[in-house]
């Protein structure tokens, strides 16, 4: 939660100072005190080493895009995973986030591909299914010949709502849906899942 209400406020060092702060305090996890913390080591850096800072978070927003394929976040037209000969593009996992992209691959055993769907259906946000990337993943188990879809969205009710969605559009399809096991804690989310955890979930994972 941002403290909105306190933005702007006036900083003894001048209004500047304020402003950093008050971006910082929009950072997830950062709270008006590390907010505090943060642009007082900017203010002690060299400025060289504050225009690093600055020009990467810049460059990250000019240079990442998603993968025109899975969603997957890329400097590339097309990700490293699906650009790669050796990855099972019959086999595909599907994931609300790039970071589960991330973390699924950690565990080194998924040889498949993935289908990032850039978020889950959440009524009570206003997301709905057109919000999100599955009219592109149906188009991708229809012309590409996929065999299997692993459900990896997160075990709470919005990400079992989305697989459930998912799976019935797709059930006159020639695809078998599967889900991952619940190595996964039922409420928890796929990011704070450790390698084990996750790998059992893959190898366990069951039809949908
Ligand atoms: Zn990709």
């Amino acid at each position: 939660m941002s403290f909105r209400g306190r933005e702007n406020q006036s900083h003894p060092y001048g209004s500047s100072v304020g402003q950093l702060i008050d971006q910082f305090a929009t950072l997830p996890g950062i709270g008006r005190k590390s907010a505090e913390r943060l642009a007082h080591y900017v203010l002690s850096i060299p400025e060289a080493e504050a225009r690093q800072l600055a020009d990467a978070i810049i460059a990250v927003k000019q240079a990442i895009h998603p993968c025109k394929i899975c969603f997957n976040l890329t400097e590339h037209e097309v990700c490293s995973i699906c650009a790669d000969p050796r990855r099972d593009k019959k086999l595909v996992c599907v994931v609300e986030q790039p970071r589960d992209v991330v973390s699924l691959e950690a565990t080194s055993s998924f040889q498949g591909v993935y289908h990032v769907l850039q978020g889950r259906i959440s009524p009570l946000e206003g997301v709905g299914p057109d919000d999100l990337t599955i009219n592109a993943l149906v188009r991708r188990v229809k012309q590409d010949g996929v065999q299997e879809i692993i459900m990896a969205t997160n075990p709470t009710l919005e990400g079992d709502g989305t697989a459930l969605y998912i799976s019935n559009l797709l059930e006159h399809e020639n695809v078998e849906i599967t889900r991952l096991a619940r190595g996964i804690a039922s409420g928890s989310v796929l990011e704070f899942a450790n390698k084990e955890m996750l790998a059992d979930a893959l190898q366990g994972r069951q039809r949908f």
